[in-house]
């Protein structure tokens, strides 16, 4: 059984924020900022692909109700909200989860768009194959 599925069932132990009959929000053990918090579904699914849609459509109101929790009891404004998946994306628990990131001034977590500009030939390739 996976880490989430283990805190699911109470093997062992969370801060949990939020809790209802599909989902369950408790803090990160890492805290990437303050507040770092995972809304997952209770029911294991490994990433936001493999989730059913039912699971899909609600979980996003979820993460906006936990969201609030922390920016109305913890005074929070802003956030990231993301979902790793898959290894390279630096997925390391495989049960679907959503993080909510606090963010404060000068905190040291950082995603990095870089730009990076493709040619006119570049785009319309991948157009090309998005149309196909
Ligand atoms: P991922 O890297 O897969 O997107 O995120 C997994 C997250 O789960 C990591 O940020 C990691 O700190 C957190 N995590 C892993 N094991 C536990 C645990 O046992 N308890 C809690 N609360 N968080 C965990
Ligand atoms: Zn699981």
């Amino acid at each position: 059984m996976c880490v989430f599925c283990k805190i699911v069932n109470n093997e062992i132990p969370a801060y949990k924020l939020y809790e209802d009959e599909d989902f369950l929000a408790f803090f990160d053990i890492s805290q990437a900022t303050l507040g770092h918090t995972l809304v997952i579904p209770k029911k294991h699914f490994s990433d936001l692909l493999e989730a059913d849609s039912e699971t899909n459509s609600k979980i996003l109101p979820v993460v906006k109700t936990v969201t609030n929790i922390l920016k109305s009891k913890l005074n929070l404004e802003d956030f990231n909200v993301i979902s790793n998946f898959g290894k390279r994306a630096g997925q390391t628990v495989f049960h679907y989860h959503i993080h909510i990131i606090p963010r404060y001034d000068h905190d040291d977590f950082e995603i990095n768009f870089r730009p990076n500009p493709l040619t006119k030939a570049e785009f319309e390739d991948m157009m090309n194959k998005i149309k196909n």
